[in-house]
């Protein structure tokens, strides 16, 4: 329970990654705050908690006074503050030469101001109460490599990565750390979006650019949210006080930095 005490907010926090990792930083002993775009589905994720260890609030990341307030929503309603993870994004799958300006706009709004407005709001939060805060953001394998078709959201997750460090080293003064997780392949809804997309552009077989990604993985199997809340556990607790500025890749084993 390295957590006990201490209070989480998740972005994107209703399903995939974000739900993962939200219920490893419970299971750790956080309170959590679940934030993500529809009441709906964040009710249903909620669900799944102690009804005393969480809250819900409906905020898009892109407008960042909603994301200001769900910050003090979550430290009024929580009697707390302590971990930000900015874990809200979405795909994009275009080849480079077809990339409109609409589509390049969408995905930097969510992926990159999304962030942005996350750690400033954390870190103006946690400087507010005196808290050597954590602020873990969702970049990826395709914010150290660019892959194919992929173009408009690797330049946002290599955009995550130099925001991390830039943060690291301005709020490090701050007692704050700010670090980022870079998944691989795993298996949820933003995949079966992405498998799908390749699907319409290059004819694949549904399910086909999904195996095909899978098959280069050297532990032999597609990631879990699991897999990516444990480091993300990790970031989030005592064990890496000395640890910021890095965007760690977790993929077991297809990219090598
Ligand atoms: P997902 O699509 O399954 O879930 C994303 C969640 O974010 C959804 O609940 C969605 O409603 C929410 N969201 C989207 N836009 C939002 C906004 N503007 N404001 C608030 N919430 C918003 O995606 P996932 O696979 O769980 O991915 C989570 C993060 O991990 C993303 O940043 C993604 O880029 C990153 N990532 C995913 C993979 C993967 O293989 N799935 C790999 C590397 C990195």
């Amino acid at each position: 329970m390295s957590l006990a005490g201490k209070t989480a907010l998740v972005t994107g926090g209703a399903r995939g990654i974000g739900l993962g990792i939200a219920e490893r930083l419970a299971a750790d002993g956080a309170k959590i705050a679940l934030v993500d775009l529809n009441p709906d589905p964040l009710a249903e994720a909620a669900s799944r908690f102690a009804p005393e260890k969480v809250i819900t609030i409906a905020a898009d990341v892109t407008d960042r006074q909603q994301i200001i307030n769900a910050i003090d929503q979550t430290a009024e309603r929580l009697g707390g503050f302590d971990i930000m993870v900015n874990n809200a994004g979405i795909a994009q799958v275009q080849p480079i030469a077809e990339i409109t300006e609409v589509e390049m706009d969408r995905v930097f709004a969510v992926n990159v101001k999304g962030v942005l407005w996350g750690i400033q709001a954390a870190a103006a939060r946690f400087k507010r109460d005196g808290t050597r805060g954590k602020i873990i953001s969702a970049a990826s394998i395709a914010a150290h490599e660019g892959f194919p078709m992929l173009g408009a959201y690797c330049s946002t997750k290599f955009a995550v990565r130099a925001l991390t460090q830039v943060a690291a080293k301005e709020f490090a003064a701050d007692g704050i750390t700010v670090n980022a997780y870079c998944p691989g392949v795993v298996g949820t809804d933003m995949w079966t979006e992405i498998d799908a997309r390749f699907a319409e552009l290059t004819g694949a077989e549904k399910g086909a650019t999904f195996d095909k990604f899978v098959g280069s993985i050297a532990l032999g199997r597609a990631q879990t949210p699991q897999d990516v809340a444990s480091l993300v556990s990790y970031l989030a607790g005592p064990d890496s006080d000395y640890m910021t500025g890095q965007s760690i890749l977790i993929d077991g084993g297809m990219v090598y930095r």
